[in-house]
């Protein structure tokens, strides 16, 4: 196992919907159950290896197989640390204005709609908003964003007043201590120092060290220790500062150590050695005589608020199962948050509420947001996605297992287990995840045969509209599997800031995958969603800009088709993702109003959705789609914050179209 999950995750959400984390469904305070016994790691003050081995200082996505656990504890006292989450075993209690947390059966501990009087909570209520405990950047991002605010250097520039513009550089500052954090202004500089200060000497340290190491090694070392490792410093720093009752709720966080394998285990012991070794807890072996480097060592934790490196390592898990994508205004993912009150949410593949960061993740009170996006009436939990909603059943339930250790059994679920065979008189219901077109090309579809879980009922599909049976032999699942990789090159492509290579990567994945199932398909949607953002960043540098813009918006098309398949039954009116989905296409449309759309032969799409005629039919068109993505904005950003900035975007679009139009319609 190489990378850890959150990383993963985060890159399996690119632009995908709502950050979304929280402790396993209907799973009771983890029980301190002794760790496999293959996973004893060895007592750190034993062992003649150094406690931070070489290798393990590469970049994050690449660590190597380490016997990363062996600066920890013998299982034995691991297993004798209390359960984590001991607060209100058996009562419930007001989280906050109408929110109530209860612990039942089902759902262990969770967060529910009670409001005092009889009222539903309607799409677009703001059901919570907090600070997140902790938000920073991902390593990728570290020398194009502000690591306070999360602006680009353009951004915090529209940011000024207009009469400020001029006079600022374009340029992001870099930090002159540690030469790795970046900041837009003086301003955000000295609001991070605070906490930057032990960071920045850190970072100072952990450079040096990796420059020494990388010595002789060909292998690429990181300069710094990961997102996840600064995330977590920089909560036990903070928690130094702000003191026990701030840092209670992060250690009352759910930790599912207990349930973990010694698989699953190893690169969070990975993260939890690197993490000693940043904040000085750890020291390289020559820093210090043997005999007092346990002691010493335990004192320093004991300073951090850690009873002892097993307590690390759970407060590791806990991050691992608890944290939060920080995503983008737009959803597009830029780092991790750590928000306890938020990580109460339970998970649903039918959410009835989103976290999102209206305007971003940056240092703004109140920044992350519970936004209901479908009605919530008294007493109905709330429940977000921790998952990509456009992933199959096979696909979330592998990504649930993995990274937050349990079995969804919504109701999406459940029927894609049993595959019960329609009610009489009801038609039956087919996941447009799940959908192939019919072989015959009738148009009509039919449920693939893949389900990833061998508890599932077999699938005997024929055609939603002729009946023909599904083509034999059915070729889809290789496709999907391609292009489930060429997904994730993909996105490492984006990750590094090369769109030209992540659309080369794309577009045969895209092309046989659209010959075979609907645009709402999985991985077709996916793939889809990549390509357009790889094509808007290519529009924005390359020549032949007009012709990528085309094709953005004729991916546009099938994207928004794919969302709002199915009555919207997987994404709602509301949800995020399909909200700035219609933005971008409504954007697409007018900035595409004079193309002239003729490369359409040429089109990644096996069957290219024909665009409105170039002209006024084309920028009515795309007026129309802002029209209507503004109201779902409303509803997945809150109303209180006008649909966040994506609102204000749209807005500002809809003027300056109007504006236009009404000039012309003058002469
Ligand atoms: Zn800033
Ligand atoms: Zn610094
Ligand atoms: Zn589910
Ligand atoms: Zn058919």
């Amino acid at each position: 196992m190489a990378s850890f999950q959150a990383l993963k995750q985060q890159r399996a959400r690119r632009g995908a919907g709502a950050a979304s984390a929280g402790q396993a469904r209907a799973a009771p305070a983890p029980a301190a159950t002794p760790a496999p016994a293959d996973a004893a790691p060895q007592p750190a003050c034993a062992s003649e290896e150094a406690p931070v081995a070489a290798q393990e200082l590469v970049a994050e996505p690449d660590a190597p197989e380490a016997a990363s656990t062996q600066a920890f504890e013998s299982a034995a006292t691991m297993a004798q640390l209390p359960a984590c989450g001991s607060r209100a075993e058996s009562t419930s209690y007001r989280l906050r204005g109408e929110l109530e947390v209860r612990r039942t059966e089902a759902s262990g501990r969770s967060i529910w709609w009670a409001p005092t009087s009889v009222k539903s909570a309607t799409a677009g209520t703001t059901l919570l908003a907090v600070s997140p405990h902790v938000a920073v950047l991902s390593s990728a991002h570290l020398d194009s964003r502000c690591a306070l605010c999360f602006k680009t250097a353009d951004e915090a520039i529209e940011a000024l007043p207009h009469t400020a513009s001029g006079s600022s550089s374009p340029r992001l500052q870099r930090c002159s201590g540690c030469r790795t954090l970046h900041y837009c202004s003086a301003a955000c500089q000295r609001a991070d120092w605070p906490l930057h200060r032990q960071e920045c000497a850190a970072l100072v340290a952990y450079a040096a060290s990796a420059a020494s190491s990388a010595k002789g090694q060909t292998q690429r070392v990181a300069s710094e220790p990961g997102t996840s490792v600064r995330a977590l410093a920089r909560l036990l720093w903070a928690g130094q500062k702000k003191g026990a009752d701030w840092m209670e709720p992060v250690h009352n966080m759910q930790s599912n150590r207990g349930k973990m394998d010694s698989q699953q285990l190893e690169p969070l012991g990975t993260i939890a050695a690197r993490l000693a070794f940043f904040m000085g807890v750890t020291l390289r072996p020559d820093a210090e005589p043997d005999e007092e480097r346990s002691s010493a060592a335990r004192a320093r934790l004991a300073a951090l608020g850690l009873a002892s490196s097993a307590q690390l390592l759970d407060f590791v898990c806990q991050y691992a199962t608890n944290s939060f994508t920080a995503a983008s205004s737009d959803l597009s993912p830029l780092g991790v948050a750590v928000a306890p009150e938020a990580a109460l949410l339970n998970h649903s593949c039918v959410p009835n509420a989103c976290v999102v960061f209206p305007f971003g993740p940056g240092a703004r009170e109140g920044s992350l947001r519970v936004v209901a996006i479908r009605e919530i009436k008294p007493g109905e939990e709330i429940l977000t996605s921790y998952v990509d909603l456009s992933d199959c059943y096979a696909k979330r339930r592998q990504t649930l297992a993995e990274r937050y250790l349990f079995a969804c059994s919504c109701a999406m679920c459940k029927h894609a287990r049993r595959r019960a065979p329609p009610k009489a008189g009801r038609a039956a219901w087919l996941d447009p995840r799940e959908a192939q077109w019919c072989s015959r090309a009738c148009g009509g579809w039919i449920a693939s045969p893949l389900t990833g879980d061998e508890t599932a009922a077999p699938v005997s599909a024929s055609c939603s509209k002729c009946g023909a049976p599904r083509a034999q032999p059915d070729t889809s699942a290789q496709a999907r599997q391609s292009g489930e990789q060429a997904l994730e090159r993909a996105e490492r492509f984006l990750d590094t800031n090369e769109p030209e290579a992540a659309w080369q990567t794309l577009q045969r994945s895209i092309r046989v995958l659209s010959a075979v199932m609907p645009p709402s398909g999985y991985p077709l949607l996916a793939l889809m969603r990549c390509a357009q953002t790889a094509l808007i960043e290519l529009a924005g540098s390359s020549d032949a800009s007009e012709e990528k813009l085309d094709e953005a918006t004729r991916l546009g098309l099938a994207i928004c088709a794919g969302m709002q398949a199915a009555g919207g039954a997987v994404f709602c009116a509301a949800h995020p993702a399909r909200a700035v989905a219609m933005a971008t296409l409504g954007k697409l449309l007018i900035a595409d109003a004079q193309g002239d759309g003729s490369q359409a032969q040429h089109s990644c799409l096996a069957s290219p959705p024909r665009l409105p005629q170039a002209g006024m039919e084309r920028a009515l068109a795309g007026r129309a789609m802002l029209v209507q993505a503004h109201e779902e904005l409303l509803g997945a950003f809150g109303r209180d914050t006008q649909g966040g900035a994506v609102g204000a975007t749209v807005r500002s679009a809809l003027q300056s179209l109007d504006a236009e139009l009404s000039l012309l319609a003058a002469r």
